[in-house]
């Protein structure tokens, strides 16, 4: 039975306090308080049963960074152009091992929008069960229009700062909006020139040169493995099933093509500036056209439904205040482009449709009231921190293979990440039950995520 957030009694005093000392200390940071009160209101079931985090005060530990790295980036286009960007780095708990989590190079990216991810990424990488604490990092710089060379003379000026606070054993930063495999090679290459090293200080790396075998493949692979899941607990499979996946970039990619490999049949892809809906379904010749679209002639997703007849392109009406998107017909959902981008309309229409699995592959992409619709209309609903946290297990699995300079072979790393993508999905199942929620995937990846973390930093004392 699923049991919903607002079944539930209010939340204590004591978390009410927490969360508005939150929104008094960080004004101005919406996405960071709505990620915390999200935990909070599942860390209540864990404080009334154990009286020692509260006296440790470990809720008013967690939600404090350990540490906000802020620089400036200056760097010239290629008119000769000086532009000024903003730089950060959020190392929010190293408990469990060196700081972990991807830079997001976006012009929407603030202090805010850094510290809800470092904060979700915290709970996240607990969930992997490899070594990780929690990080976030990126810049308000935005690489869409920007030559090659002006991305690579913004990224080096960026690891000119950025060199000092990271390393193998202290900070690893990977890809996520706005950065991927071209990005992080001119990271890497700035950082190994200044430090005069060459080590698995980043992760998403070219193959070449120590990169790991389906590490560009591992969120989305991961978001289908968590659905096949949480579908089997309803003795239902994936095969044949239609589905609807936002976003094109990695994630969205690498999800569509699980789920062509698998028999589903994905039907939407989107970008900023709209999306596409294909009725017949992605085949594998229709994702390599859209991947090279995005990957090589960083095109938009409209070129797709000229490219195929029986498609069909709808722009974005900023006027909407819900996504069509999301009104097709189908049986499971991947969100996987950016946050907030479900609200309650959407998931009511989800809902309505009959949606039975919703599953998200990008960070919060729905907003708190879309997941209490979602919950309460019984659709098995994965957040983020487990569905996507295949992406940054198999940046733990790189960083292992760096360590041990070696290269693992793609099955190995594939079946590593079913494993543990399976693992995520009991520990998030079984978590629930213990506490009283069965079925609520919510309450069990923020509980069995944060319980880790919390049990480290009391046996590393007070710091
Ligand atoms: P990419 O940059 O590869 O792709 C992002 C996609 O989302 C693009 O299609 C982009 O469209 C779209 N998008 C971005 N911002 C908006 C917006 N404001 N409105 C509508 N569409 C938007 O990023 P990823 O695929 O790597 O990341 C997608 C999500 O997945 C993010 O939330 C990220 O944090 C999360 N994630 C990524 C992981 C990874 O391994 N890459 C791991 C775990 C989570 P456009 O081209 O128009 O900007």
């Amino acid at each position: 039975m699923l049991v919903s957030r607002s079944t539930r009694a209010p939340l204590s005093t004591y978390v009410t306090d927490i969360l508005a000392l939150v929104k008094t200390k960080n004004p101005a940071e919406p996405e960071f308080h709505q990620a915390v009160e999200e935990v909070l209101e599942s860390l209540d079931l864990v404080v009334q049963r154990r009286p020692d985090l509260a006296k440790a005060k470990i809720l008013e530990r967690i939600v404090e960074p350990e540490r906000v790295i802020m620089f400036r980036v200056p760097w010239q286009d290629d008119r000769g152009e000086v532009h000024i960007n903003r730089g950060f780095r959020v190392q929010m708990n190293g408990a469990l091992g060196p700081y972990k989590g991807g830079l997001r190079f976006h012009h929407s990216v603030t202090l805010g929008v850094l510290k809800f991810l470092a904060f979700e990424q915290v709970f996240k990488n607990s969930l992997t069960t490899l070594a990780m604490g929690g990080g976030k990092g990126g810049s308000d710089f935005h690489p869409h229009g920007r030559s090659d060379d002006e991305v690579m003379r913004f990224c080096q000026s960026f690891m000119t700062e950025l060199m000092r606070h990271i390393g193998p054993d202290t900070d690893v930063p990977a890809g996520d909006i706005g950065v991927g495999g071209r990005e992080i090679g001119y990271l890497f290459g700035q950082y190994r020139r200044l430090r005069n090293e060459f080590t698995g200080v980043l992760t998403g790396k070219g193959l070449n040169w120590g990169g790991s075998l389906i590490r560009p493949e591992a969120t989305g692979y991961g978001a289908v493995y968590f659905t096949a899941e949480m579908l089997a607990t309803r003795n239902e499979t994936l095969e044949g099933k239609t589905c609807l996946v936002s976003g094109s970039g990695n994630v969205a990619q690498y999800t569509i093509e699980k789920l062509i490999e698998l028999g589903a049949k994905a039907v939407t892809a989107s970008d900023s500036d709209g999306y596409i809906y294909d009725e017949a379904g992605f085949d594998r010749d229709k994702l390599a056209f859209l991947m090279e679209l995005k990957n090589v002639r960083r095109g938009r997703v409209r070129e797709y439904a000229d490219r195929f007849k029986g498609a069909v392109y709808m722009a974005r009406d900023a006027a909407n205040d819900f996504n069509p998107l999301w009104m097709h017909r189908a049986h499971c959902a991947f969100p996987s482009a950016t946050q907030n981008e479900v609200n309650e309309k959407d998931a009511g229409h989800l809902v309505g449709n009959g949606v039975a699995a919703v599953a998200e592959g990008a960070n919060m992409p729905c907003t708190i009231a879309a997941t209490k619709v979602l919950i309460e209309g019984g659709v098995l609903y994965a957040p983020g921190k487990a569905a996507n946290a295949g992406g940054v297990a198999t940046s733990g699995l790189e960083m292992a293979q760096n360590s041990a300079r070696i290269a693992w072979p793609r099955e190995r790393v594939d079946t590593e990440l079913h494993r543990i993508m399976k693992a995520i999905h009991r520990a998030c199942r079984d978590t629930a039950e213990q506490y009283g929620v069965s079925g609520n995937y919510v309450h069990g990846a923020n509980i069995a995520g944060f319980t880790k973390v919390a049990d480290a930093m009391l046996d590393q004392g007070l710091i």
